[in-house]
């Protein structure tokens, strides 16, 4: 299975997580329903609303963790390699949403970001609002240090344990989750695969803590084929 779906996300949004069988790049070279935009990685949580007429080489150059659309034959990703991938999608206001939170990313609220993008730049209500938390480290892979955890559980005191060494874990995919229930959207629209990037017993992802460097990454993306 190349690529991971979330089961709620509705038709007529096309989406998914891919695994390190998918070469990203690949994916959508050959489409002509949808074009791929996606931002220029760094960590923060500024985002991008797309329009779909830009050149998608001019939008990668721009800072960006989040981008959103609610246009149709676009489609916005982001890439992770450990860090946790949402997409989101409010389907009354036909917009959509891709996020990038490491624990920068988680820890500035981006995906509250994203939420809030859709609801007053794309006119999308805040309890239609659907959430898929994607492959990513898991608490007990994600050894952090105590200035780190400091700030996770500043946002989710429940995201932060203790292993049996003493040190502190960080559970982003929870903490992620406690976020965009914070903002409002039902918890039975936030879906989490549960899929560890580090210890999937399959090794189905690329995990740059797993191979100690950058070998690859996984891409999520959403939209909306027409
Ligand atoms: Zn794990």
């Amino acid at each position: 299975m190349p690529l991971l779906r979330a089961g709620v996300i509705p038709a007529g949004f096309d989406h998914g997580f891919t695994t390190r069988d998918v070469d990203p790049d690949a994916l959508f070279a050959q489409r002509t329903d949808l074009r791929l935009f996606r931002g220029l990685q760094v960590h923060r949580a500024d985002v991008i609303v797309v329009q779909g007429d830009e050149d998608p080489y001019d939008v990668v150059a721009e800072a960006a963790d989040i981008v959103c659309t609610a246009r149709a034959r676009v489609a916005v990703g982001v890439v992770t390699a450990d860090c946790v991938p949402i997409l989101l999608c409010a389907p009354a206001a036909a917009a959509c949403a891709a996020v990038h939170a490491g624990w920068r990313g988680t820890v500035q609220r981006a995906v509250q970001v994203g939420v809030a993008a859709l609801v007053k730049r794309l006119g999308a209500r805040v309890d239609d609002v659907r959430a898929a938390i994607g492959p990513a480290i898991c608490g007990p892979c994600y050894e952090v240090g105590d200035d780190v955890a400091a700030e996770v559980a500043a946002v989710d005191p429940g995201a932060v344990t203790r292993g049996p060494s003493g040190r502190a874990h960080a559970d982003l995919r929870r903490c992620n989750r406690t976020l965009l229930c914070a903002a409002g959207v039902p918890a039975a629209q936030i879906e989490d695969l549960h899929a560890c990037t580090r210890c999937d017993p399959a090794g189905r992802f690329h995990s740059y803590r797993r191979n100690r460097e950058l070998r690859g990454e996984q891409l999520a993306f959403i939209g909306r084929p027409g």
